[in-house]
């Protein structure tokens, strides 16, 4: 692809040998070595204004199970155990609740910014009540989805939550601050390379609640909590000392990336008013790539699109589609309720290129190249040519 969906940067580890020869003359390459410290230290300076706490992990879907099992410990058995979650996110979201021992119910989402849907959230909360383990919201594709309303929710249904924060990293909020500070909820944050802050494998969860985080980090060391002794459920999921300079390395300049992905999405918004993007919050973005929707009568001919977007050398996708509960595993498995708009934003949903080198011209031949396939498209059926090249 000449402009692929995403063109992973993680920081270049073939210019950082002196650092790289400092973890090796320490001999410490994980359990929580020096690095991975500066590293919590770091994120909590540069991301959360100095408040509340973080432990690390090598990904963010073991980071959202020990999350989860974290504030479930306690939960009685013998109820149904539904973890609540939007249907539109990714398969990580419901694994990560069914390895805890939950089932996920899968809600609606608002038709403007694509998160969980308030009203068949609370809906739910109100039929199953105690039946509901655990509240999950996503905060979708970056959005500053409304932390206040889930403490609440959290107080008056008596049900913890965790956040997805997966592609959140580098998103602010009205008050300047990293999305999440300040707030108790633990929010798992991911690292992957084709998240904002690349950094190729690795996640971060974040609480003011200090406590929380000193368990989640026992639990992810193999809930060792004295000296080789498990003292509550745990498994592996540690950050390296490689994987932790990494995340270090992606720090420098991540403001300027995360402001520059903004700018190229704005691009994008100007130039395509035929399409509907997600909502904008009242803050910064992270953006992983530019996610907006087709028009409605287009839905039925996306992948032509994405075929003659191909041809010219360009990555289209269409995250999250289909959504979890279309999804044959999830279908079996999980129980769900309407999925109205969820359904209309997964047939129209297109992804669009977005890489932190991407040049403004680069999304101008991108926004030239779909209108011209979305003529095509409206045009009538797939020409015979186009029928040919395609797969
Ligand atoms: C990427 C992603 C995850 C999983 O993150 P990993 O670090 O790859 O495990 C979970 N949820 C959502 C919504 C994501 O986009």
């Amino acid at each position: 692809m000449r402009i692929p969906l995403t063109r992973p940067a993680p920081p270049r580890l073939s210019e950082a040998t002196a650092l790289l020869s400092g973890i090796e003359d320490r001999g410490i390459f994980t359990n929580f070595g020096p690095v991975n410290a500066a590293f919590e230290a770091d994120m909590i300076e540069q991301v959360f204004s100095g408040q509340g706490s973080c432990t690390t992990v090598c990904n963010a879907t073991l980071g959202l199970m020990l999350a989860i099992r974290s504030v479930t410990l306690t939960r009685q058995q013998g109820r149904r155990n539904y973890a609540l979650m939007p249907s539109f996110t990714f398969a990580a979201a419901a694994h990560a609740a069914m390895w805890c021992g939950l089932t996920p119910l899968f809600c609606d989402i608002d038709p403007d910014n694509w998160a969980a849907d308030p009203q068949a959230e609370e809906a739910m909360l109100e039929a199953h009540g105690q039946d509901i383990a655990l509240l999950m919201p996503y905060a979708t594709f970056g959005y500053d989805i409304d932390l206040a309303r889930y403490e609440r929710l959290s107080k008056k249904f008596n049900v913890p939550v965790v956040v997805d924060a997966a592609s959140s990293l580098g998103t602010v909020s009205a008050d300047g601050a990293g999305f999440g500070t300040g707030s108790a909820i633990p929010m798992v944050f991911s690292m992957h390379a084709t998240k904002s802050f690349a950094a190729g494998e690795g996640g971060l969860i974040y609480s003011t609640d200090k406590t929380l985080i000193d368990t989640i980090k026992t639990m992810s060391n193999f809930g060792f909590g004295a000296p080789r002794t498990a003292t509550m459920p745990g498994l592996n999921a540690k950050m390296s000392e490689v994987a932790a300079l990494l995340g270090r390395l992606r720090l420098d300049g991540f403001l300027e990336i995360i402001e520059r992905r903004q700018a190229l999405v704005d691009i994008y918004r100007r130039f395509l008013p035929e399409l509907q993007f997600q909502a904008a919050g009242p803050a910064r973005q992270a953006h992983q790539f530019a996610s907006a929707l087709l028009p409605a009568f287009l839905a039925p001919q996306r992948e032509q699109i994405q075929r003659a977007l191909a041809q010219d050398g360009i990555g289209l996708a269409a995250y999250f589609s289909p959504h979890l509960a279309q999804q044959a595993y999830f279908l079996e498995t999980c129980e769900a309720g309407t999925q109205f708009v969820a359904d209309d934003v997964a047939a129209r949903i297109i992804s669009l290129p977005l890489y932190d080198s991407m040049t403004d011209d680069e999304v101008l031949e991108v926004v030239a190249a779909l209108q011209n396939a979305m003529r095509a498209a409206a045009a009538g059926p797939p020409a015979l040519l186009v029928e040919m090249a395609g797969d």
